[in-house]
């Protein structure tokens, strides 16, 4: 039983992705990309990985027309 519901809990649990338009991650609120975010980016695209976060930072500012473009800079492209 213990095992079923292991596998259960973690099929239900949503994944690092971002919440928008707030953009926090959807599985623990801290600003996307997360740290587990950013290590499963980083695994998935690879070489890629600047150009698919650059997209997102567009998508993000548009979304957070508030946030300060140096901050997203930082956040979404900066560790790539
Ligand atoms: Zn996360």
């Amino acid at each position: 039983m213990t095992r079923g519901w292991t596998t259960y809990a973690t099929v239900l649990a949503p994944p690092h992705d971002p919440l928008r338009p707030s953009w926090l991650c959807a599985q623990d609120g801290q600003a996307w990309p997360c740290d587990v975010a950013r290590a499963q980016l980083a695994a998935e695209h690879g070489d890629a990985l600047a150009a698919v976060l650059a997209e997102q930072l567009v998508l993000a500012a548009r979304e957070m027309p508030n946030a300060r473009p140096a901050d997203l800079h930082k956040r979404f492209v900066a560790w790539t």
